[in-house]
């Protein structure tokens, strides 16, 4: 997703703006809270909202026209830990793009009775904003990201850039120069296609359940698996990305579920336990 119409996002994250999304239908309710505990350990995504998005700057077969996508970020509870796959954004109301039904993903998060200071770790799959947008949410949280993708987030603004460095001196920024094994059987692959510092995460969950969580290398999950990756437009390196979507088709046809990032489809896989939290396994 393109930098400028997001950052808005950061803005408010950073500066504590309280900017009201446009919200064309009613979200559901988000009320009360209840033990962590009754989150089982797992794999969950969570759905901020959906917008509408170019097909020529996805893995669509399409060239022309716009496609519905989601706004998914992921969890992934072990006992006391938890760990965010991206933060989605803090929020998004700009002319170029709406998140529609927008809730922020803290308060998604506490509805599952996730507060903000037990996120321990955010895996940034790439710096753009609908991904990045909601770190300023989680305060006590290490962050894994390639040096190039830091960056270019501190780049973003010169407020949101201060913050960040603070973070970073704070030493909780974990950078990411090659591929990593963050605990066993799950990794952080740098796949640099879709921006300079792009990464994926693989998860061996358990034995026969194998997950790959694409970042934006690829939109959408039918074609990702055909190996189908993004145009030169929505691409840092072509080849890079290729070269992934290849890995991609491997491993998907011997039984590893891929998981994007905008694939509306990808909530089909779970069941919705709290609103916008869908358990995948
Ligand atoms: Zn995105």
């Amino acid at each position: 997703m393109k930098i400028f119409i997001l950052l808005v996002s950061v803005l408010s994250v950073y500066c504590g703006i309280s900017s009201s999304p446009k919200i064309k239908n009613p979200s559901p309710q988000i009320s009360g809270s209840v033990s962590p505990t009754e989150l089982q350990n797992g794999l969950y995504a969570i759905l901020l909202g959906k917008s509408f998005y170019p097909n020529r700057l996805t893995n669509s077969d399409k060239e022309e026209g716009e496609s519905e996508i989601a706004f998914l970020f992921y969890l992934i509870k072990l006992e006391k830990r938890y760990i965010l796959i991206d933060t989605g954004t803090s929020s998004i109301s700009t002319p170029e793009i709406t998140v529609h039904n927008w809730i922020s993903p803290d308060k998604i998060l506490g509805s599952a009775g996730i507060k903000p200071g037990m996120i321990g770790e955010i895996i940034l799959t790439h710096f753009h904003l609908d991904h990045s947008g909601g770190i300023g949410l989680f305060p006590n949280a290490k962050i894994y990201v390639t040096p190039e993708d830091w960056n270019s987030l501190k780049k973003t603004n010169q407020y949101a850039s201060l913050r960040l460095l603070a973070k970073e001196r704070s030493g909780k920024v974990q950078f990411v120069n090659s591929s990593l094994e963050v605990f066993q059987n799950f990794r952080i692959l740098l796949t640099r296609g879709h921006t300079q510092g792009s990464i994926a995460i693989e998860w061996l969950a358990s034995p026969g359940k194998k997950f790959l969580i694409t970042g934006d290398e690829c939109y959408w999950v039918e074609f990702c698996k055909q190996g189908q990756g993004l145009s030169s437009e929505g691409t840092f390196s072509l080849s890079n990305n290729k070269e992934f979507l290849d890995y991609v088709s491997v491993v998907s046809s011997s039984g590893t579920k891929i998981l994007t990032m905008h694939d509306p489809a990808v909530l089909s896989l779970g069941e919705e336990i709290f609103p916008r939290i869908y358990k995948l396994d």
